[in-house]
């Protein structure tokens, strides 16, 4: 999956749009076992001008996901950009799979979350607190071990 820049170079100020809409074998992008909900998406917008390649590049797709707090699975969303001016002597193509992986490494998330208010698990007594209130009180918790700790050191 490359796109040669030789149209683009003999016909400066014109831009091109590209789309590449594939599963995400066809990007490489499979070998972790990741669980994609739909095709991966990469649009490139090039143009030639003044001796150099502006170039626009996005991705989109979705993971089946497992929330790094509550542990339920989830659809996560993951897009990314990129644009660059690419000086004309040093390139004669774009490698649009290298360009997409780039792009969803950039985007993958070291610790998924299924909302930025996900509540998580209770760490008393493992419930999931976005859908029940099992009624730990976590801070009597935190005072019964600090007042425990003081009697310790005393
Ligand atoms: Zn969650
Ligand atoms: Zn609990």
């Amino acid at each position: 999956m490359h796109i040669s820049l030789e149209t683009l170079r003999n016909s400066p100020g014109q831009t091109y749009f590209y789309e590449f809409i594939r599963e995400a074998a066809a990007f490489d992008l499979t070998e972790d076992g990741a669980c994609f909900d739909r095709p991966v998406e990469v649009r490139l917008e090039a143009v030639f001008r003044d001796g150099k390649f502006h170039v626009f590049g996005s991705m989109l797709t979705d993971l089946i996901s497992e929330c790094s707090r509550c542990l339920q699975p989830f659809t996560l969303r993951l897009e990314g950009q990129w644009e660059d001016d690419l000086p004309a002597e040093e390139v004669q193509d774009l490698d649009v799979i290298r360009l997409a992986r780039e792009l969803y490494y950039a985007a993958l998330p070291l610790k998924p979350l299924c909302a930025e208010v996900c509540k998580g698990l209770c760490s008393v007594c493992g419930a999931d607190r976005n859908h029940e209130n099992c009624g730990c009180d976590l801070e009597q918790m935190h005072d019964k071990l600090s007042v425990l700790k003081k009697l310790l050191l005393e």
